[in-house]
């Protein structure tokens, strides 16, 4: 028997059966049967038997304009309901893909925290103090008291990565990390947008090239869509398990959103090619509703609208969404019925969990200096790891009006548990003031001369989220640590648990470099006494080198400016370097290469364990990142055991 010709005829036959509307446990014996009646067709053709095969020779019916109304109805169903297994199968490749990654983190045993804050009894819940002048608050975002730790532990040893997975990281890194011109997306991230729409364009044409008289194929591929985007929305989603957070997922979401949109008024467009606009009709009002419904959902996503008004935003998106569904229910209650439960048992899941994730309390807030100011929980110490963020909600300081507000930030500390210093661990938060709500933020953390303790705010912390997931910094070899502005929230908490793992041994990184690029010299103060007692736990009880690289853009005014130009400073903090130059990560990431490769021969290993590269802050920084990456040379970058990457921008 020929394959092709039995692969063609097979293809034929299932589409034929999903034609006569075969549905759920009926599925799979209508699939074993298309294969036994393919086969017993093809040998009959082989045999001269058949003359013409198909069914439309058997009177099946394949095409849609051939079919009655229910016919194509079936149809458009199957072809909703074949997204779904689309949709399910990328996500199980995905999982295969990811499975070494996920039984590596289920076997260190750092999987066990960053699901739920706990509060800490060794936590006293009083407000932190001020500095003597009462001006601007502590002006520091953590204490800087070390640890009475005084072996120097030997480190882990270094697991050489295979040679393949040094091969597939360099190779990921040189194509799919590639930044992409526009959209502030990666080569990876636009082809699986590509990938995604080519399936949906496949199911609008799929037997379907007349959409006037099949005006239902567009709204049957819309709504078969809807379990896919409600799933890349929700902050408490299954899909987090392919090691993505919901906040690096948003393009996915945004993209499927989009095309749901299109889909929605395609099919209002071609109904009203051949029939009268009639709001008499029921069905034509609930139709309406939702078309209404795509435009506040469409407009105020276009991503000037909603950086710029982002609550106008996300207000007509509850608006749109939460009438879209409605009108869907009346519009095709048999047909949408399925998926719509599917969104609700989604987003219910996602609502209960986010009440369950979200911690009431108190917590100190304090200006700092360089336009920042820092909120830290009186009572919050654990349950998150460094590098993700929580959803605070406040009701007093900056307005009852702005209670139903929430907004993310990183944690900028490291928890109870993960740090060197001594002091507290509570949970701490440095915000920049951006926009409205951080500005009335940080006038509510403004002090009048003379108090000795900041203000308290009542306050909530939902979390925690996102943050490196997969990505363990503490099994490479080394690991560096770009950081833009505010985005040293991500990297310090980082950083610090590093140091913590190498006194007590239970790190392989022998060297981690930060880099942290800012415009203003005064944002160095809040974490100065931090970064110097980290630089001297490393420095005097690890074997750990940590290397630290301060960079400001805008130059202090005591500098005098005909210097100013690529000028280097004495740095307040201890060991580290401080200049006026922006930093070249390309030099400064072949640079760790280097010394990763000359450590691996010196150890005799065939590859090296690997680098990460955390980085945080504006767009053009991670792009620069993901660039310097893809720029490593192939061989350098094997040798050293493949370069990881791990980013975040505060945004979507
Ligand atoms: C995962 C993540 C982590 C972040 N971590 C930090 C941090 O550690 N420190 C820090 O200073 N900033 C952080 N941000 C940014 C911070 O959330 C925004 O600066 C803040 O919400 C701005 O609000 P605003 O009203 O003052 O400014 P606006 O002028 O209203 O907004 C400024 C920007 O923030 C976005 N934004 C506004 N409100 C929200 C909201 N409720 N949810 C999401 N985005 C919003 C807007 O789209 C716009 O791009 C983070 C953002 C994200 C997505």
């Amino acid at each position: 028997m020929d394959p092709l010709l039995f692969a063609r005829a097979l293809v034929v036959e299932l589409a034929a059966e999903h034609g006569r509307g075969h549905s759920g446990a009926n599925a799979s014996s209508s699939v074993v049967a298309s294969v036994a009646a393919t086969a017993r067709a093809v040998v009959a053709s082989a045999t001269g038997a058949v003359q013409a095969g198909g069914p439309a020779a058997k009177g099946g019916g394949g095409g849609a304009g051939s079919h009655g109304v229910s016919s194509v109805s079936a149809w458009n169903a199957a072809i909703a309901r074949d997204f779904q297994y689309a949709f399910g199968l990328a996500v199980v490749v995905f999982l295969l893909f990811v499975t070494p990654l996920i039984a590596g983190w289920a076997a260190n045993g750092r999987w066990k925290s960053g699901w739920m804050l706990r509060s800490s009894a060794a936590e006293k819940d009083a407000p932190v103090a001020v500095n003597e002048k009462g001006e601007k608050g502590t002006e520091k975002v953590r204490d800087a008291v070390v640890m009475d730790v005084f072996d120097r532990p030997a480190l882990l040893q270094v697991v050489p990565t295979s040679a393949l997975t040094a091969y597939l990281r360099t190779l990921y890194n040189r194509i799919l990390l590639r930044p992409f011109p526009i959209f502030h997306l990666t080569l990876g991230q636009i082809a699986l947008c590509i990938v995604y729409g080519a399936v949906v364009v496949f199911c609008l044409f799929f037997e379907c090239l007349d959409h006037l008289s099949n005006f239902n194929r567009t709204a049957a591929v819309g709504v078969g869509q809807l379990p896919a985007l409600f799933l890349f929305a929700s902050k408490n989603s299954a899909l987090s398990a392919l090691g993505q957070g919901y906040e690096k997922m948003n393009y996915l979401h945004r993209v499927a959103g989009r095309l749901v949109v299109l889909c929605g008024l395609l099919h209002a467009v071609f109904y009203l090619v051949k029939h009268p606009f009639d709001l008499s009709e029921p069905m034509q009002q609930s139709g309406t509703a939702c078309v209404i419904a795509c435009g506040l959902l469409l407009i105020p996503s276009v991503s000037y609208v909603r950086n710029t008004f982002y609550q106008f935003f996300l207000l007509s998106h509850i608006a749109g969404w939460i009438t879209f569904l409605v009108g869907l229910y009346y519009h095709a209650p048999d047909f949408a019925t399925p998926y719509l439960i599917f969104c609700f048992v989604v987003y219910g899941l996602d609502v209960v969990l986010r009440v369950a994730k979200t911690r009431f309390g108190k917590a100190s807030i304090v200006a700092l200096p360089a336009n920042t100011l820092m909120i830290q929980s009186h009572t919050i110490s654990s349950g998150f790891r460094p590098g993700q963020h929580v959803w605070l909600r406040t009701w007093k300081a900056g307005g009852w009006w702005r209670g139903w507000e929430t907004h993310p930030f990183t944690i900028a500390s490291a928890p109870e548990g993960a740090s060197p210093l001594q002091g507290s661990h509570r949970l701490t938060l440095l915000v920049k003031a951006a926009g409205d709500y951080t500005t009335a933020l940080k006038k509510a953390a403004e002090v009048s001369l003379g108090d000795s303790s900041a203000k308290v705010i009542g306050c909530a912390f939902e979390g925690p989220y996102g943050g490196p997931m997969l990505t363990d910094f503490a099994d490479a070899q080394s690991v560096l640590l770009v950081a833009g502005g505010s985005g040293i929230t991500f990297c310090a908490p980082i950083l610090e648990e590093l140091v913590y793992l190498a006194t007590v041994g239970k790190t392989s990184v022998r060297s981690v470099t930060l880099v942290w690029t800012m415009r203003e010299a005064e944002l160095i103060e809040s974490y100065q006494a931090f970064l110097g007692g980290l630089v001297e736990v490393a420095r005097e009880r690890t074997a750990l080198e940590v290397k630290i690289s301060l960079h400001v853009t805008r130059a202090p005014l005591n500098v005098p400016p005909d210097t100013r130009v690529n000028a280097t400073l004495p740095s307040p903090v201890p060991h580290s370097t401080l200049s006026l130059a922006r930093p070249s990560i390309s030099y400064v990431l072949d640079d760790i290469a280097s010394d990763v490769v000359s450590m691996t021969t010196r150890m005799n290993l065939a590859c090296g364990g690997g680098i990460v590269v955390g980085s945080c802050g504006p767009r053009h920084l991670i792009e620069e990142v993901r660039r310097a990456v893809g720029q490593v040379p192939v061989a350098k970058a094997v040798a050293v055991g493949g370069i990881v990457v791990c980013g975040e921008t505060f945004g979507w």
